[in-house]
C-alpha cells in the first residue's frame, strides 16, 4: 500500500506565495493526480485526504501504519524568506520511532523520485536529505525531525516540490500543466522504484457470446458477435487508428475525434 499524503489542508493553508497561492491547494491537486496515475496501474494507493480538510500529523501516520503501508509520500511545497530560494528536495527516513530499518529503502526511493522530478520539471536539484532532532535534552534526540517521517512504520518522505515563496515557481505551481508534470514525474519515479507495471485486465466476455478477433495492422483485439455484428473495445481500436477517444460520463457518450 502506497500512502500519498497531501500536506496541510483545511484551516492550515501551509505556506502562502507572494501572490496568494496556498500550498494546501497545490499539493492536493498534485496528490490527486498522482493517486489517479497509480490507481490506473492497479497499484494499491490511498490518500490521507482527497479534499480541503484539516488533518493532524498523527492522523496521517496512524492511517499509514494501520493500513500496513509500504511507503508514505508526503507532498509539500517549500518556502523561504529569500524569494530567490528555488528547486526541489526530498527529506527521507533516517531513524524513526520504529528504528532505522526503513533508512536504506527510503534513501533508495527518494533518490529515484528526486532524479525523476528534476529531470521532468527542470527545477533545481537540491538533493535528498535527512534531518534529525539536534537538541540533546529532547527525548526525540537523534530521531527524524519531521513527525510524519518519524512516526511512520515504513519508508517515508517529504517531497518539497519547488518554492511557493519564489515568484517564478509560484507561477509554475499555480498551473495545471506543471502540476500534472510534477505528478507524472513522481508516478514515473514510483514505477521505477517499486517496479510497478501497467496491468492489462483480460476482457471478460459475458457467457454464451461468440468470440471473434478484430485485427488492425499488427493489433489484434478480442471481440464478440451478436446478431452477425462484431463488437470490440472502441478505445483500443480508435486509438490504434490514430483517433482520440473521450468518455463523457454525464452524457453517457463516447466521443471520437481525429
Ligand atoms: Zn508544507
Amino acid at each position: 500500500m502506497i500512502i500519498i499524503d497531501p500536506g496541510h489542508g483545511g484551516h492550515d493553508p501551509g505556506a502562502v506565495g507572494p501572490r496568494g497561492l496556498k500550498e494546501k491547494d497545490v499539493v492536493l491537486a498534485i496528490s490527486l493526480r498522482l493517486a489517479e496515475l497509480l490507481a490506473s496501474l492497479n497499484a494499491p494507493v490511498k490518500l490521507t485526504r482527497d479534499k480541503d480538510q484539516s488533518l493532524t500529523l498523527d492522523e496521517r501516520t496512524t492511517l499509514a501504519n494501520s493500513l500496513g503501508a509500504n511507503l508514505l509520500v508526503s507532498i509539500h511545497c517549500n518556502s523561504f524568506t529569500a524569494p530567490t530560494a528555488r528547486g526541489v528536495e526530498i527529506w527521507h527516513s533516517y531513524k524513526g520511532e520504529f528504528g532505522d530499518r526503513h533508512y536504506g529503502e527510503a534513501k533508495r526511493i527518494a533518490g529515484i523520485l528526486q532524479q525523476q522530478l528534476v529531470q521532468e520539471t527542470g527545477l533545481l536539484d537540491r538533493g535528498i536529505k535527512t534531518r534529525t532532532v539536534e537538541q540533546k535534552s529532547s527525548p526525540l534526540y537523534g530521531l527524524d525531525y519531521y513527525a510524519v517521517i518519524r512516526k511512520a512504520n515504513c519508508p517515508a518522505m517529504i517531497v518539497e516540490i519547488g518554492f511557493i515563496s519564489n515568484p517564478t515557481e509560484e507561477t509554475l505551481l499555480a498551473s495545471r500543466e506543471f502540476r500534472d508534470k510534477a505528478a507524472g514525474s513522481l508516478g514515473d519515479g514510483l514505477i521505477k522504484a517499486l517496479g510497478l507495471k501497467p496491468k492489462e485486465q483480460p476482457v471478460q466476455l459475458p457467457p454464451g457470446l461468440k468470440e471473434t478477433t478484430i485485427a488492425f495492422e499488427e493489433l489484434e483485439l478480442k471481440g464478440f458477435i451478436v446478431d452477425g455484428r462484431s463488437y470490440v473495445e472502441v478505445r483500443k481500436l480508435a486509438e490504434a487508428m490514430g483517433a482520440k477517444v473521450h468518455w463523457d460520463p454525464v452524457k453517457n457518450r463516447v466521443e471520437i475525434t481525429k
